[in-house]
């Protein structure tokens, strides 16, 4: 089976080959730190991290890279509005998307660069694009010009006549050529940092710092660049024109770009008040990993519309699958397997890896999976041990492409429950109904629900946190 996605590149879904068999070289576009993330960036990271994870389930081997945007025209304007140095302002805003990383349970990316501590990087590919005759220099500035790329503007589909002024233009690029141009370079200016060139002094443009960082640690030409739409045109477009014209190679060989995530029917804004951000989500009491699992079950290529019953919707899609792993647990099974389980197993994770192929169908791969919790749940009591933990294993295999559920939830119920089960079922032994029955009330009130079998006690979670 192999893998088929939408790459922007060539406006189709193609079959994926990776330039060195069995690995993957992927590039993310990161945050830029002048604030908090908000739910729409964490849309586009958690889709990044479903396609990590699942390439990985496969068994490719990756090495992915996310910039660090922590220079721009927001960063210094956040700088001098709260009359700090820029480093004081992208540290703290770098701190809190680490935390809200591992919160979302978003597998670390292999390098996270900053671009204020690659400027020689991007001074090199500057340089060679001067040489080459693709960016002239105005002022204390360099441009890249366009007419001298014939691909402009393949990624975006944009034909040259499209590239209106209005489409381009930015206040302070007055001095290129042509209005398309866009700038490599800005030259200093009152009240912002900069660097000492051969071109003069002052800061990079954005687009350089990931045409730069990208090459760096992945080689001139790598597998896959991702990002959100908006990233596409210019970011991306500006990014391909640089690289290949510095190097003379292709960039990249696909690119997938994850819709925008709107809230309540809305586009997301300050001045709307629904530009959530996790930590007003989790303050409200949801849960992490339903927020996660939201984000994650709209395809990427759908718009995706965030609400507050989406959210509760999430919340009881991913209680039926913490509940069937407790109920899993609290078997107490003969020993023994059967063919018939093992087979069905197979079966339905092979479903599970059709949609993920195709396009990286989520929708229909959770189906699949619901169909799993359905068919064993009709065939609980059927179950031995072997069978148990064939099905905890796929569980496992299915979550370590989700993510959805944390550690030890996946692995063992907690400790603490477990203690107080055996000091349960020890009271009734003893006949000492009162603290038996205190005990089961007292689980109760955290949501476990006990259900005395002939066989010994079973556990299931009632409600999850919200
Ligand atoms: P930024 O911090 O603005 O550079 O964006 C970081 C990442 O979030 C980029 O990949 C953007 O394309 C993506 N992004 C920004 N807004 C949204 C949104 N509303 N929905 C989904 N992704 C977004
Ligand atoms: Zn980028």
């Amino acid at each position: 089976m192999t893998v088929r996605f939408y790459n922007t590149l060539t406006h189709g879904v193609e079959e994926f080959k990776p330039i060195s068999e069995g690995k993957i070289k992927l590039y993310t576009c990161g945050p830029t730190v002048y604030d908090y993330a908000h739910i729409g960036n964490f849309r586009s990271y958690v889709f990044e991290d479903l396609v990590k994870r699942y390439f990985s389930y496969l068994g490719y081997e990756i090495k992915q890279v996310m910039n660090i945007t922590d220079i721009d025209d927001k960063t210094i304007k956040k700088a001098n509005e709260m009359k700090t140095t820029l480093e004081k302002v992208t540290d703290t805003y770098i701190k809190a998307f680490f935390k809200d990383i591992d919160t979302l349970n978003i597998l670390r990316a292999d390098i996270y660069p900053r671009a204020t501590r690659h400027i020689e990087t991007m001074i090199k590919l500057i340089e060679a694009l001067k040489k080459k005759g693709y960016a002239y220099q105005k002022g204390n500035s360099v441009y890249f010009s366009i007419e001298k790329f014939p691909d402009y503007g393949k990624l975006a589909n944009i034909s040259r006549d499209q590239l209106t002024p209005g489409l381009r233009s930015e206040a302070d690029e007055y001095e290129k050529e042509h209005v398309q141009d866009f700038v490599l370079w800005k030259g200093k200016k009152e009240g912002e940092p900069f660097w000492t060139t051969p071109f003069g002094d002052g800061r990079p443009g954005w687009h350089i710092e990931c045409s730069a960082m990208s090459m760096k640690y992945l080689g001139e030409h790598f597998d896959i660049h991702m990002g959100g739409v908006d990233n596409i045109f210019p970011h991306h477009e500006n990014e391909i024109a640089q690289s290949q014209c510095a190097t003379g190679k292709p960039f990249v060989n696909y690119w997938i770009h994850c819709q925008h995530l709107i809230v309540e029917d809305k586009k997301m804004s300050k001045s709307l008040g629904n530009q959530y951000t996790l930590a007003d989500l989790l303050d409200r009491g949801h849960d992490e990993m339903v927020i996660r699992y939201l984000l994650l079950s709209t395809h990427y290529r759908k718009l995706l519309n965030f609400s507050f019953k989406g959210l509760e919707q999430a919340r009881q899609s991913l209680k039926r699958i913490t509940d069937f792993i407790f109920s899993l647990k609290g078997l107490k099974p003969g020993d023994g397997e059967s063919a018939k389980i093992s087979d069905f197993l197979k079966e339905n994770e092979s479903g599970f890896k059709e949609n993920m192929n195709n396009d990286f169908n989520i929708s229909g791969a959770l189906g699949i999976f619901f169909e799993c919790i359905h068919y064993i749940n009709l065939n609980m009591d059927n179950l031995k041990k072997g069978d148990i933990e064939n099905i905890l294993a796929y569980i496992a295999r299915i979550n370590y492409v989700l993510g959805v559920i944390k550690g030890s939830e996946s692995d063992t119920p907690d400790k603490q429950i477990m203690e107080k089960i055996a000091l349960r079922e020890k009271a009734r032994q003893e006949k000492n109904f009162r603290l038996a029955d205190a005990i089961r009330d007292e689980l109760k009130e955290q949501g476990i629900i006990l259900i005395d079998k002939p066989e010994g006690v079973r556990w299931k979670i009632e409600k999850t946190k919200t």
